[in-house]
C-alpha cells in the first residue's frame, strides 16, 4: 500500500481499490478496474480538480490507499477488516469496486460503527435476488443481504429499469424506496435525511456513456445527469462506492475516464463535508 492506514486522521477521506469479481453472474472483468481508474485519474489527460473547487491533487486530506490485495484472503472478510480500520480513524472511504458484491461487507462495516445506514443506491439494477445463479453473495443480491441483516434503515434506488416480479416482491418486502427510470427528470431530488452511504454502479449511466460494464441497460442516466443528481445532494456522505466498472468492454478508455470522473466529483462532494457540522450544509458547494 502507498499509504498505510495508520497515518489516517479525523477527517480524511481514504480512497481504497477492491479488484474482486468472483461473485460477477454474466462476465468477470470488474477486479480490474482499480488500477485502471488510477491509471486515467493520475494520467495527466485531465486535472485533479473536482467541478465544487476542491483539488483532490493539492488536497491533503484526500488519501490514497492503493488496493487490497486478496490472495489467499477471505474477500469480505478482509474488506470488513480493512474498511473498519480507516472508520476507526475518524477517516471517511471511498472504494472503487470491483464487482456490486463487495458492497455487502463494505455496508456491514460501516453499520457496525454508525448504525443502521440511509443509503442511496444508483444502479440500472435493484440487486434485491434472493439468490442468483445459486450464489447468495452474487453481484445481483447484495441489497438483499443488507436489508434481511438490518443494516440500513432507509434504501433509496434511483435509475433502475430492469426490476422484474421477484425483485418488485423483494423491494416490498424490504420497504425500498424505489425511484425507477420512466419516472426519472433531470431536477430529481431524492429526499434524503443523512448522511447517507452512495453507492453507485457505472451501469446506471447509458451504456452509450460507459460500454465498459458488464450488464448493457439501455435507457439509462447521462454523465452529467449523474454529476446533477450527487451535486444537488444536500447531505453529508459517510462511505460510498463506484463499482462494475468492466476495463476489458473499454477498448477505447471512455468508461474508464467517466469512472475517473466521478471518483473526482464524488471526492471533492465527501471533503466538502468532512470536518464539518454534520447537520448543515457543506461549504463552497452549490
Ligand atoms: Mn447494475
Ligand atoms: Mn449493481
Amino acid at each position: 500500500m502507498p499509504e498505510p492506514w495508520e497515518q489516517l486522521r479525523p477527517g480524511d477521506l481514504a480512497l481504497l481499490g477492491l479488484p474482486s469479481d468472483e461473485h460477477s453472474s454474466f462476465l468477470r472483468g470488474a477486479a480490474l478496474a482499480p488500477p485502471r481508474i488510477r491509471e486515467v485519474l493520475y494520467s495527466g489527460a485531465s486535472n485533479l480538480s473536482a467541478e465544487n473547487g476542491i483539488d483532490l491533487g493539492s488536497e491533503a486530506r484526500f488519501r490514497d490507499l492503493g488496493d487490497l490485495d486478496f490472495e489467499g484472503t477471505d474477500t469480505f472478510r478482509s474488506i470488513e477488516s480493512a474498511v473498519g480500520q480507516v472508520l476507526a480513524r475518524g477517516a471517511s472511504l471511498l472504494a472503487l469496486g470491483g464487482d456490486h458484491a463487495l458492497t455487502y461487507p463494505l455496508v456491514k462495516a460501516f453499520a457496525a460503527v454508525h448504525g443502521p445506514l440511509e443509503i442511496l443506491h444508483l444502479d440500472a439494477h435493484p440487486d434485491l435476488y434472493d439468490v442468483l445463479d445459486g450464489d447468495r453473495y452474487s453481484h445481483g443480491c447484495p441489497f438483499a443481504r443488507i436489508m434481511e441483516a438490518g443494516l440500513a434503515r432507509r434504501l433509496v434506488q434511483v435509475g433502475i429499469r430492469a426490476m422484474n416480479p421477484h425483485q418488485r416482491e423483494q423491494a416490498a418486502r424490504f420497504g425500498v424506496e424505489v425511484h425507477d427510470m420512466r419516472g426519472w427528470r433531470p431536477d430529481f431530488r431524492p429526499d434524503l435525511t443523512g448522511p447517507i452511504y452512495l453507492s453507485v454502479d457505472l451501469d446506471v449511466l447509458d451504456p452509450a456513456f460507459v460500454p465498459g460494464v458488464s450488464h448493457h441497460e439501455p435507457g439509462g442516466l447521462s454523465t452529467r445527469e449523474l454529476l446533477g443528481l450527487i451535486h444537488r445532494l444536500e447531505v453529508p456522505i459517510l462511505g460510498a462506492d463506484i463499482v462494475e466498472f468492466n476495463p476489458a468492454r473499454d477498448p477505447v478508455g471512455v468508461t474508464a475516464a467517466a469512472a475517473a470522473k466521478l471518483l473526482k466529483e464524488v471526492a471533492a462532494c465527501m471533503l466538502a463535508w468532512n470536518g464539518e457540522d454534520r447537520g448543515a450544509p457543506g461549504p463552497g458547494v452549490s
